[in-house]
Parts: C-alpha cells; structure tokens; sequence
C-alpha cells in the first residue's frame, strides 16, 4: 500500500483518487478551493443552479468503467439521460438544424433541413471519422504516452496513417467531405472541444462528432457537478480523504523521487506517490520549479498553444421559452473571425480580443432541481473567449470590460431570435480570469493546451513524470480535456501505479 497524495480536487484528481483507494492504496486528495469539481462546479442562488463548466457529457462508456471499477454501476450513482435531440442549431442564414439523438437519424435529419445531399455528405464523412476513432482510441486515447512508441503503434499500417492523416487539417478535411458550408462550419466547432482553430487542428477531431453521435450526448438530472460528487463519493467509500482549503505549493523531491507535498501554510503532507491534477503549465512553474528532469515537459508546454478559453453568463431568467433545446448553438456569419479574435490570429494577429460577434451556446436544461418554479429558467450560456492575458492580450479584470461584453452577448442573442433581455431576474457573468482565479488554470483555459497543430497531442506531458512517483492527471496532461479524456487519464494513471 502507497501513500498517495492527489492535488486537485477535480474530476481528474477525483477519478484518480478512487480508483487508487478503491486499489487499496490511502489516499489523500488536498484541493485549494471550499468544494470539491474544480472546472466541474456548481452556482446556486434564489432557487436557480447552474453547472458553472461542463453541460454535455459524451463517451458515458469511460464513467462506467470508472463506477464499475470502484464498488458498482454509474446508474446507481447518478441519474444519467441520453438527450434526443442532442442539438439545435441556428446559421446566420437563418437555417435551423435540430440533430437527432441518434447516429442512424442524423442524415435524414440533415437532408431535410439542409437539402437532399447533406445527409450522404455527413455520412461519408462519418465514415472516415469512424475509421480515425478506432484507430487512435486505443492505441492513443487509452495509453500513456510514450513519444516514438506511440507513433508507431498509430502508424503500424500505412492505410492507418492515409485514414489519420496526420498532415491536413480539420477544415481541411471537411473541404474535402462537405460541399454545403453548414455543414462546414458545423464540423469546425467541434474543434473547440479542445479549445482549439479549426484551420489549425488536426483532421483526426472529426472522430469527435463521430463519438458524440455514435455514443450520444448526455445529461446528469440536476446538474453535471453531481457526477464530481458521486466519484467523490466513490473514492471515500474506499477511504480516501479530501481535504478542501489546502493550497500546496511544492511538490517535495527527496533522493530523487516524489515525497509529498508542502502547503501554503508551511505543513508537508509525505507521500510515496503524488499525483498532480493541476494545471500541468502551473505545476511546472510553480510548484515543481527547476527541476532538470522536466527540462524538455517545459519546452513542449512552451511550444503548445494554450487553448481558448471563455465567458460564461448565468442567467436566472422569468418566464420559460417555448422550444428550446437543452442545447442551442448560434453561429455567427463569419465564423473565422471568432478564431482571428480568439487566437490573436489572421486580422488580429498578435493582439487577441474579445469576440464581436460570436457564437452563442445556450445550455437549458429542463429540470425541476435547477429553477425555483415552473415559470422560470437557468441558462447557461457561454461564448469562446481569449485566456486572461493581462500582459499581451485581453485583461478581463479591466473595469466594466465583464459586464458590457455579457451586455454584447445578450444583444448578438437577441439579434439571433432569442431575446431573454427583459426576463433577467439577475444575471452571474464569469470570464477568464475568474476561472483562473478559481481553478488554477492558467489565463483560464478551459482544455490545457490546445491541438493546434499536427504535433499538439504529443506535446502535453506523459502522464508520468520524469520525476519518479510523480503522475499527471487531468485537461492539460494526457490525453488532454473535456470530462472523459479527463476521466481517461486517471485511469492511465491508476494503471501506471498499479494496485497496494
Ligand atoms: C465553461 C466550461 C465548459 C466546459 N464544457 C464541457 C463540456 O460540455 N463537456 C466536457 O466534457 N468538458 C467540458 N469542459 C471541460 C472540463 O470541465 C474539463 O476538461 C475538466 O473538468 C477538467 O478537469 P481537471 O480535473 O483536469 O481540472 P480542474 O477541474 O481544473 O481541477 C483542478 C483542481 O485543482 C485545484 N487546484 C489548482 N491548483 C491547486 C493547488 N496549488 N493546490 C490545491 N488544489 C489546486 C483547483 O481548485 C481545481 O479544483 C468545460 C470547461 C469549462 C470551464
């Protein structure tokens, strides 16, 4: 049996964490904030909640072999519903595109609101992202990574290296497959599933939308913070602790290898395995600094492209609106404008700014558990944002900067059909910096790095580090973010350990 200290308190550090008690390992979890979720959080006020970061789930498969590996099945743990339709889209055309629940409906569902051939155009392409998933889900996905190993396990056969093509683009491919530019733009968002440009993402995020629809989009009834808790709770079943309010600062190294940590107010907690489920940039250059070992961890962080981050608005609304989806996205006209003003990029080069124009997504859940009365709704809406870059780019803590831009996203949704601005009973706006703030994440982004770039998968740390008894778990490390890559890395991790 291993002492073993997690930091971080999110669903990487919380995976983890029960899948090392639940491997009998005695486990500590030290997190900085009040609460448990990090990213995963959770507002409440007046009746009204809200999930604060994630409102989709996708790849359940990865949550039940979680539950399923520490004392039973995720269904007895959280409520889980498959969402069908998954989602409403609106184009700046003014096309509306409902996508059904599930895989075999969604070409019918695209012909008939985009013309006869959209749905053999998405087909086919589907067809090529189904090939890509298999190729990379195990190989990839599911192993720790290990530089020339894992090439060539993803180029064992030339056909598989034709099928990834690691040298185009996601925009690239989708030039190729779909011919109807909706469809095009439609494709592009899933990009920024890792925080990432469309134009600069590798073609393989088209096994995105390929998981998404084959596997389904899903929702947890009373919010997606209720899965955090349920892995917490899974973990202490196992006797982990958690112990919230506990900053550490350093990660201690004695005859080489990882002892425990130091807190922010000077306690050490030993262990023989510490797993880090922070920020990896912040681990690196804060509580791990100088080490020689993590020399060539730093210079790929270095070189990575940090992933876009975003504004979120709360809204506690009066009144309910017929029709809505759970999910609405509204894409603006020019979509390569919001990437420009994200990335600091084409007519914003160098010089990130926030979007005018963006596009809009609406998360409405109908649920009873989130608004204090039938005649009311909780939105959660969030628009792609620049990091908090106070020194070369956008500083959201600038006065008035928050509130005029969720006045901005208010308006853009209003000139898109939905006007909610006289039923705001009062309204929670959190940009960049409060995510900063509040999870350590470093200028806020949401997914670590980004996958800008055909190398970006292979420049966010291994999962082991070069630090003997030091593991990385979480967005920014292996194999990078959103709630089941996150919740894959702890199970690679918990692998790397091995059990007591
Ligand atoms: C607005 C938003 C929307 C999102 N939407 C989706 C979605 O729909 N679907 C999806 O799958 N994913 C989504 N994501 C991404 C998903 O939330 C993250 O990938 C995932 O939750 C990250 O988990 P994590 O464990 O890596 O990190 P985090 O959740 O960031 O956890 C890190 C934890 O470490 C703690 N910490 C930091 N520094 C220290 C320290 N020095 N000492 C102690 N504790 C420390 C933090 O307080 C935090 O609790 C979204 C994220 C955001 C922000």
């Amino acid at each position: 049996m291993a002492r073993v200290v997690v930091v971080g308190a999110g669903l990487g550090g919380l995976a983890a964490a029960a899948r090392l008690a639940a491997g009998g390992h005695a486990v500590t979890v030290l997190e900085q904030s009040s609460e448990p979720g990090g990213k995963l959080g959770r507002f409440a006020r007046d009746g009204h909640a809200f999930d604060t970061g994630p409102s989709l789930v996708t790849l359940p498969q990865v949550l039940r072999d979680l539950f399923d590996a520490t004392g039973g099945p995720l269904e007895d743990a959280v409520d889980l519903v498959r969402l069908d339709p998954a989602v409403g889209y609106r184009f700046a055309d003014g096309t509306r595109l409902t996508v059904p629940g599930r895989f075999e409906d969604v070409p019918a569902a695209l012909d008939e609101a985009l013309g006869d051939d959209a749905g053999r155009q998405w087909g086919s392409l589907m067809e090529r992202a189904a090939t890509m998933w298999r190729i990379s889900e195990g190989p990839f996905l599911r192993s720790p990574l290990a530089g020339a190993a894992t090439l060539a396990r993803l180029a064992r056969r030339p056909s598989d290296v034709a099928a990834i093509a690691p040298w185009q683009s996601l925009r690239g491919l989708g030039s190729r497959y779909l011919h109807d530019p909706r469809l095009r733009t439609l494709l592009d968002r899933y990009a920024t599933y890792s925080g990432s440009d469309p134009r600069r993402a590798p073609a393989v995020l088209a096994a995105v939308p390929y998981a998404e629809q084959a596997f389904g989009s899903w929702y947890v009834r009373g919010g997606l913070h209720r899965l955090a808790l349920a892995v917490l709770d899974r973990a202490v079943a196992h006797g982990a602790v958690l112990r919230t309010g506990s900053t550490v600062r350093r990660v201690l190294v004695e005859g080489g290898r990882a002892a425990g940590v130091e807190l922010a107010d000077g306690e050490r907690v030993p262990a023989d395995v510490v797993v880090s489920g922070v920020d990896a940039a912040a681990l690196h250059d804060r509580l791990l600094p100088g080490d020689g070992r993590t020399r060539g961890v730093r210079r790929d962080l270095g070189r990575a492209t940090p992933s876009l981050s975003g504004v979120v608005l709360l809204l506690a609304l009066r009144g309910r609106t017929p029709g809505l989806a759970h999910h609405t996205v509204l894409f603006p006209e020019d979509y390569d404008a919001e990437f420009d003003a994200v990335f600091g990029v084409g007519r914003h080069a160098g010089r990130p700014v926030p979007v005018e124009e963006p596009t809009v997504y609406v998360n409405a859940p109908e649920d009873p558990a989130l608004v204090p009365d039938g005649d009311s709704e909780s939105w959660f809406v969030l628009v792609n944002a620049p990091r908090h870059d106070p020194g070369r780019g956008v500083d959201w803590t600038a006065p008035g900067l928050a509130d005029r831009y969720a006045d901005r996203v208010l308006d853009v949704l209003a000139g898109r059909g939905l006007d909610v601005r006289d039923r705001v009973r009062w309204r929670v706006v959190r940009t960049p910096a409060d995510l900063e703030r509040d999870t350590g994440s470093i200028g806020g982004s949401i997914y670590g790095s980004s996958s800008n770039g055909s190398r970006a998968a292979f420049l966010r740390p291994a999962n082991a580090s070069p630090v003997p008894g030091l593991f990385l778990v979480g967005g920014s490390a292996h194999p990078g973010g959103g709630l089941p890559l996150v919740t894959l890395s702890a199970q690679i991790v918990a692998g790397l350990v091995g059990p007591a």
